[in-house]
């Protein structure tokens, strides 16, 4: 892989889980054998303390979003603009003060059932970033703007939305701590892996753009996840690739053994 980090896989979990098939999932977890690679495991809120509690080294613990003010129009010097009457929501300071380590921001979930525009990704990565949290952002394509020739038009767009509010002479820089989630939307959940061709060109562009838009250090030091069907069968494949620096994976992170195998592929 061409990121600099070690490989990292994340296991998001979605609004899956019991008390009780948490806990035999954070036990199979802590059972498995990790090789040098970074895992970040990313329960429902409701289950982050009980992770953070159980889930032995090196597993570290994610949010699966966090709030920040719409309106904000400077997320890096806005110190309590995500806390208040903002009901329902958490808050990246809330995060930081219970010492999650990361969030994962812009999930294709959260931008299509729940609306949130690249500028709101963008404003979310940026005080995230600036409440000291790490950032997984997910970018990514439907079928329609793939097969319209759309794909990198949609991506690039994403990106700029974070790069323009990270601004790294403040607190929220732009480095190792923001991983990129490359996830087709066609792919999420579907069965319907990305083929290695489809995975590395992404990848590579990605890149690419780091170095041109942000910086050539940002560029090597980023961290490029794939995700979207991602299982213990097709990851190996996967993990040859050139630019895949780790993996987001959704439904194979709910099985443990499944989930370590992956964690193993680098
Ligand atoms: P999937 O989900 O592995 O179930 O396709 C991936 C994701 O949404 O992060």
């Amino acid at each position: 892989n061409a990121g600099n980090g070690r490989f990292i896989v994340g296991g998001n979990w979605k609004c899956n889980g019991t008390r009780a098939s948490v806990k035999t999932l954070i036990e199979e977890l802590n059972a498995g054998e990790l090789r040098d690679v970074d895992v970040v495991v990313a329960p429902p809120f409701l289950f982050l303390d009980e992770a953070t509690e159980t889930l032995k080294a090196p597993y570290e613990v994610a949010a699966q979003n966090c709030w920040v003010e719409p309106g904000l129009v400077d997320p890096t010097h806005h110190y309590d603009s995500d806390t208040g009457a903002f009901t329902g929501e958490v808050s990246a300071e809330m995060l930081e003060d219970l010492r999650i380590p990361w969030v994962i921001l812009g999930h294709s979930e959260r931008r299509n059932l729940f609306n949130e525009s690249n500028e709101f990704v963008g404003k979310k990565v940026a005080h995230a970033r600036f409440h000291g949290l790490s950032v997984i952002v997910c970018v990514g394509e439907t079928l329609e703007e793939r097969e319209s020739g759309k794909t990198m038009d949609v991506i690039f767009a994403q990106l700029k939305a974070v790069a323009t509010e990270i601004d790294d002479k403040e607190h929220s820089s732009w480095g190792s701590q923001v991983v990129i989630a490359y996830e087709p939307i066609w792919a999420i959940g579907t069965g319907k892996v990305a083929t290695p061709e489809q995975v590395q060109d992404v990848h590579a562009k990605i890149r690419q753009w780091l170095a041109d838009n942000v910086s050539e250090e940002v560029a090597k030091a980023t961290r490029i996840q794939y995700g979207g069907s991602v299982n213990a069968g097709n990851c190996s494949e996967l993990a040859r690739l050139s630019d895949i620096d780790g993996f987001l994976v959704g439904g194979a992170s709910l099985k443990g053994d499944d989930f370590v195998k992956i964690c193993n592929t680098s």
